[in-house]
C-alpha cells in the first residue's frame, strides 16, 4: 500500500501517536482520525514502566538489547520536540519472593546471563527501567498535532486506513480473523507516606512514585469481561498487593482501567493487509511503551523500501487467515 495521498491512521493512543511521529520524522505525510468518547483509550490508563527483564526467571525480554537502546534515544528526542517532560529512568528493584526463591536463583546464577541486573541480598535490582507519564505524552502529541492541522477528532468508519485502535481492533471485521488475546486491567493512583520515591518496588505488583509522595500501584488482569469500567473487585485485589509491598496507610486518589490489546502469540500485528489497502499496528499488550517505538521505527524504515519489520512481529505471519 504506497500512495501520495496522506496515509490515515485511526488512534491516538500511544500506537498511533508513536506512529504518527515516525511518520513526521521520515516525512511520510498522515492525517489521524482519532474517537475517545465513542472508543475508550486504553492508554490513558498504562503504567508506563519500561523494563527489560521479565518473568519469575528473571529472563531479558524479547529484543530487549534491541528495543532498550532505541527506546532510551527516541522518548528524551521527542521530549525536545513537545516540549514536555514524560520520560523518567528510574531504577526498579525486585525482593526475593521468600528464602526458596533466593536459593533457587542464585542456584542459576550463572545461567542467567544479562546485563540488566544486579543482585544483593534481599532482590535484585533492575538497570534501564523507568517509566513514561503516556498521558502527559499523549496530551502533548495531541496538542502538536492539531497545531499542525494533523487530527481529525471523528469516529472512523471505513477500510483504507493504518489501524492503531488498541482492544478496539478485535471488533474491526478487517481484523477480527487475527489471534487477539486482550486483558483488561486496573491501577490505582494514591498518596501515601510509606513507599519509597526512589525506585520502582516490582513484587507481584509494582509501586511508581510520581514525585510529592503520589504513586501508581497496579495492576491487576482479567479475561471475563471487557468494559472501562472500574470495580471494587479490583481495588480490593490492588489494595492486597500494596499491603504485600509493605504499605498500608494511603488515600486513594483515583482508581483507573483500560483494555491491555495482547495476542495469542504475545507478539504484535504490524504492516499492511494482503488483500485490502490499510495497515495495522497493534497488539502491544502490556508492554506499548517498549515496544512500539522500536517497531514504528521498523515499520517506517519497510515503507521506506530500506529494510522489514521483524518476521515475529509483521503481519505476515497471518496472511493465510486474510485469503478466504
Ligand atoms: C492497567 C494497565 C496498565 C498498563 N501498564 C503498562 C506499563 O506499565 N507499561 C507498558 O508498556 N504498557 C502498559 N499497559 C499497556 C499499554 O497501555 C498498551 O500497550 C497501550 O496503551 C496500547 O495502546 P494502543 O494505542 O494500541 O491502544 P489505545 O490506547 O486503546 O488507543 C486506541 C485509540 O484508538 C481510538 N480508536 C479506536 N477505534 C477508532 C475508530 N474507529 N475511530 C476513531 N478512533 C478510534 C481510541 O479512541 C483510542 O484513542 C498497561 C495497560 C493497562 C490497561
Amino acid at each position: 500500500m504506497k500512495s501520495a495521498n496522506p496515509f490515515l491512521i485511526v488512534g491516538q493512543g500511544l500506537a498511533g501517536t508513536i506512529l504518527a511521529h515516525h511518520f513526521l520524522e521520515a516525512g511520510i505525510p498522515f492525517i489521524i482520525w482519532d474517537s475517545p468518547i465513542t472508543h475508550f483509550n486504553s492508554s490513558q490508563a498504562a503504567g508506563g514502566i519500561f523494563n527489560p527483564v521479565t518473568g519469575r526467571k528473571l529472563e531479558q525480554t524479547w529484543l530487549a538489547d534491541e528495543l532498550f537502546p532505541y527506546l532510551f534515544d527516541f522518548y528524551p528526542r521527542l521530549e525536545k520536540t513537545l516540549a514536555t517532560r514524560f520520560f523518567f529512568p528510574m531504577p526498579l528493584f525486585r525482593p526475593f519472593a521468600n528464602e526458596e526463591m533466593k536459593n533457587w536463583l542464585e542456584e542459576r546464577k550463572d545461567q542467567i546471563h544479562h546485563d540488566y541486573l544486579r543482585w544483593e541480598e534481599e532482590g535484585v535490582w533492575v538497570e534501564q527501567a523507568g517509566w513514561v507519564d503516556v498521558a502527559a505524552l499523549l496530551q502533548a502529541s495531541r496538542n502538536y498535532f492539531v497545531s499542525k492541522d494533523l487530527l481529525v477528532e471523528s469516529e472512523y468508519i471505513g477500510n483504507q486506513a493504518i489501524f492503531c485502535e488498541g482492544f478496539h481492533g478485535q471488533q474491526n471485521p478487517l481484523w477480527s480473523c487475527l489471534p487477539f488475546l486482550p486483558a483488561k486491567g486496573e491501577l490505582m493512583e494514591i498518596s501515601s507516606m510509606e513507599p519509597s520515591e526512589d525506585y520502582i518496588l516490582n513484587k507481584n505488583g509494582f509501586i511508581l512514585p510520581l514525585g510529592s509522595r503520589h504513586f501508581k500501584v497496579g495492576a491487576t488482569y482479567g479475561w471475563k469481561e471487557f468494559t472501562n469500567e472500574t470495580t471494587p473487585e479490583a481495588l480490593e485485589e490492588l489494595s492486597k498487593k500494596l499491603s504485600l509491598m509493605g504499605c498500608s496507610s494511603f488515600e486513594l486518589i483515583q482508581q483507573k482501567t483500560g483494555i491491555r490489546p495482547a495476542t495469542q502469540d504475545r507478539r504484535p500485528f504490524v504492516g499492511f493487509h494482503s488483500q485490502v489497502k490499510a495497515g495495522i499496528f497493534n497488539g502491544f499488550g502490556s508492554k506499548g511503551v517498549s515496544l512500539t517505538p522500536y517497531f514504528a521505527k521498523q515499520w517506517t524504515d519497510e515503507i521506506l523500501v530500506k529494510s522489514t519489520v521483524h518476521p515475529d512481529a509483521s503481519i505476515r505471519r497471518f496472511y493465510h487467515l486474510f485469503s478466504v
